[in-house]
């Protein structure tokens, strides 16, 4: 439903993204990028288990750099292409 999902973003807010942030230590968690300011500028959250499967949560979140973010995005795409054996 577009209200839900519109919910979805605006729920969203800075003080997640920041509780995100400093629980990974303002770094990707894949190759430790700190951003571009060092204290997490640039850095992106990507959700563990995709919308609108998983919550909104800052448990559901890791902070990736945008190399990595859209990694992340392109293996969950090929993993949800493959066929069921
Ligand atoms: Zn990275």
């Amino acid at each position: 439903m577009t209200d839900r999902s519109y919910r979805y973003k605006a729920s969203w807010r800075g003080r997640d993204r920041q509780a995100m942030l400093r629980r990974d230590g303002y770094q990707c968690q894949v190759c430790g990028w700190t951003g571009q300011d060092g204290k997490g500028k640039g850095l992106m959250r990507a959700h563990v288990i995709p919308a609108p499967y998983g919550p909104n949560t800052v448990e559901n979140t890791v902070t990736l750099c945008p190399t990595h973010h859209a990694q992340f995005d392109a293996q969950r795409r090929r993993l949800e292409r493959r066929p069921r054996a």
